[in-house]
C-alpha cells in the first residue's frame, strides 16, 4: 500500500511539473518558435487603456443591455458591452454594438426641430422652449377637454384628447413614472412600443 501511495505521489509530481513546463511553453512560444512577441508588441496597449469608463445602458430597446462608454479628452472613443451587467453579461446585439456610430455621427440631430402649424420649414429650438411648450399645450388641452362625469352623471375624470405613445427604449422605471403622471392627469390613451 505504501509503495502504491509513493508511486501515486511521484506520478502527480511529474504530471504537475510537465503541466508547468507546457504552460510556460504556451506563454513563450507559438508552436516551436520561441519569443514570438516582439518588443513593440509587448508595449502595445488597447486604445481604451487610459480612457475613463462610464457605465450606461443601451438606448435602443427595453432589454436594457449594459454598456461601457469610454471617454478620452472629453470625447467618446468607444462603447462596448458591460460584462458586469446582470441583464446582458457583456453582450450587445448588432444594433447595440453600433451605438458608437449613433453617438459619434455628424448627421446626428442635437437640437429640437419645430414646424409651426401650416409652416413648411423646420426651425431649431432650445430644449427648454420645447418642454415649456409641451407642458403649456398639455395644460390647455386638459383644461378644455377634461370630463368629470358622463351624460348619466357617472364619474369619468378623464380626457381623451391627449395620448402617449412610448418608445421601445423605455424601461420599467420610466414606464412607471409615465403611467403615474399621465393617469393622474386623467389620460387613458397610453401605449408603449415594447420590444420584450
Ligand atoms: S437594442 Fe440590442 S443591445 Fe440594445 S438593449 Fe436591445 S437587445 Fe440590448
Amino acid at each position: 500500500m505504501a509503495v502504491f501511495a509513493t508511486l501515486t505521489g511521484k506520478l502527480a509530481q511529474l504530471l504537475s511539473s510537465a503541466k508547468a513546463k507546457s504552460d510556460h511553453l504556451l506563454h513563450t512560444h507559438v508552436g516551436l518558435v520561441p519569443n514570438p512577441v516582439s518588443e513593440r508588441s509587448k508595449h502595445l496597449r488597447p486604445r481604451i487603456h487610459d480612457a475613463q469608463m462610464f457605465r450606461s445602458v443601451c438606448p435602443y430597446c427595453a432589454v436594457g443591455c449594459g454598456q461601457r462608454v469610454y471617454v478620452k479628452d472629453g470625447r467618446v472613443i468607444d462603447i462596448e458591452g458591460d460584462p458586469d451587467s446582470p441583464v446582458s453579461d457583456g453582450c450587445l446585439c448588432p444594433k447595440g454594438s453600433a451605438s458608437f456610430e449613433l453617438v459619434v455621427n455628424p448627421n446626428r440631430w442635437t437640437t429640437v426641430k419645430y414646424r409651426a402649424p401650416y409652416a413648411t420649414d423646420w426651425e431649431d429650438k432650445p430644449l427648454d422652449w420645447a418642454m415649456d411648450r409641451i407642458a403649456q399645450l398639455m395644460y390647455e388641452t386638459r383644461e378644455s377637454t377634461f370630463r368629470e362625469t358622463n351624460e348619466d352623471g357617472n364619474p369619468l375624470n378623464n380626457t381623451l384628447a391627449i395620448g402617449s405613445l412610448g418608445g421601445a427604449t423605455l424601461d420599467n422605471e420610466e414606464n412607471y413614472l409615465i403611467t403615474k403622471l399621465f393617469h393622474s392627469l386623467g389620460m387613458v390613451c397610453i401605449e408603449n412600443q415594447a420590444r420584450i
